[in-house]
Formats: C-alpha cells, structure tokens, sequence
C-alpha cells in the first residue's frame, strides 16, 4: 500500500512556519514558546550544519531566526551558504555580540535583521510579523501578472488595459476575449473554443456571437478595425492574437 506523507497537523493553519536556529536551550526553548504563542509552527536546530538539512527538507518554511554564534556552520557561513543556493527565506539574526560591525556583517551575507541579545520576546514576535509582512508582500507585487503585446497592455488583476498608456473600456466579454488572447500570443482559437472559453459549454447561440464580439474589441484596439493588426482572422480555423 501507497502511503501518501502528509505534512504535520502543526504545520497546518498556522500564521507561518519558523525555523529557529539557536545552540542555547533557554533562547531556544524561550523564542520556541513565544512562537508558537503567536500562532507560529516551529521547527528546531542546534546547528548551522543541522539548520542547513532541515532547511533542505522543510515542505515550508516563512522565516529563520539565527544566531551568529554556532557549532558547525556558524550563523554567517549558514546565510552565506542559503543565499549561494538561491534561497531567499527572510532571516532574523540574532547575536550577543551587539556591535556595529557584526550587525553590519550579517546584513551583508543576507540577513534582513538583526536583533541584539538580550532582547524582550515581544521585539521578536513583532519582527518576525514584520519579516513575515514585508516577504509576503514582495513576493505579491513581484507575482503580478502583466501581458503585453504591442502598444497594448492588460493588466488581468485589476481588469485594465492600456493602448500606448491611454485606458480603454472593455465589456466583461470583450475583456475575458482580450485575455485569452494576451496569455496564448500567436494561439489560434476556434469560434466554438472562444465560446466555450468566454461563454460558457452552457451557452445557446452561434459562433456569430464570437465574431461580433471580435469586431467590437477589434473597434476598440486596432488602429484600423477594418485592416485588424492585433486581432487577426485565420481563414478557416478562427482568430490569432499577432
Ligand atoms: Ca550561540
């Protein structure tokens, strides 16, 4: 029999999963706690070396909270080594060595932040919300999809689309018809595709509906609706974006 591996309940419905890589019992057990208060899963390492394998194996991971000095691989080499690989997991680190120049050296291997020992684990709490926060949201605004073709661009998240930076109005259909055609540039739709596509299987009508609707979108973005150049017939089989 098949056994499907499941991720832990833990890591199920939490607010994020944090690796915590720390060679003291007390901060760890104390920043452990404090986390999972938070609502945090919590995954645990005694060592750079260690941290590395579990980074490796983690099915998630949102955040690791470092410290500097580690048996193994300390917290420098281990940022070093994760930012090598093309990891861009956010990292806290955390040091007793409070100065300047050691701040500044974790920064520069790739932490996010930095927090000095002792700190209070309400601080802690709160930059990791803020790592956890900032992540999220990079990974948002670097994930919004923009096509492009031509002088027309279409922005599908906010339901826009531009002609050399000018807005134009599109119908719903219009816009559903737009999309498919800026996500499959060259794609060549069938009338009966484009109607299953835009208007359902449910749909009772011809394939005359299709092409009405191509000739009002045609109206709105070619230059010469009668000469189409975005938009083209493809004689015989449908119509093709470029
Ligand atoms: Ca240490």
């Amino acid at each position: 029999m098949l056994l499907t591996e499941q991720a832990p309940s833990a890591i199920k419905n939490t607010v994020g999963c944090v690796l915590v890589v720390e060679d003291e019992a007390i901060i760890q057990e104390a920043i452990a706690f404090a986390l999972r208060q938070d609502g945090y899963s919590v995954l645990l390492a005694e060592d750079g070396y260690n941290a590395l394998q579990i980074v490796k194996n983690a099915a998630k991971l949102d955040l690791v909270i470092l410290d500097l000095m580690l048996p193994s691989i300390n917290g420098l080499d281990f940022c070093r080594i994760l930012r090598h690989e093309g990891n861009n997991v956010p990292v806290l680190m955390i040091s007793a060595r409070g100065n300047e120049s050691d701040r500044i050296a974790g920064l520069e291997v790739g932490a996010d932040d930095y927090l000095s020992k002792p700190f209070g684990m309400r601080e802690l709490v709160a930059r990791c919300r803020a790592l956890l926060r900032r992540s999220r949201r990079d990974f948002l605004a670097t994930n919004v999809t923009v096509y492009k073709f031509g002088d027309i661009t279409m922005y599908p998240d906010e339901c826009r689309v531009t002609i050399n930076d000018a807005e134009i109005n599109l119908s719903p259909k219009e816009f559903r018809l737009l999309d498919l055609f800026m996500s499959h540039p060259r794609r060549v739709w069938s009338r009966e595709q484009l109607l299953e596509k835009v208007w359902g299987v449910d749909f009772v009508g011809d394939s005359k509906t299709v092409d009405v609707h191509i000739r009002w979108l045609r109206e709105k973005i070619e230059v010469d609706p009668s000469d189409p150049k975005h938009i083209v017939t493809v004689r015989g089989f449908g119509y093709r974006l470029g």
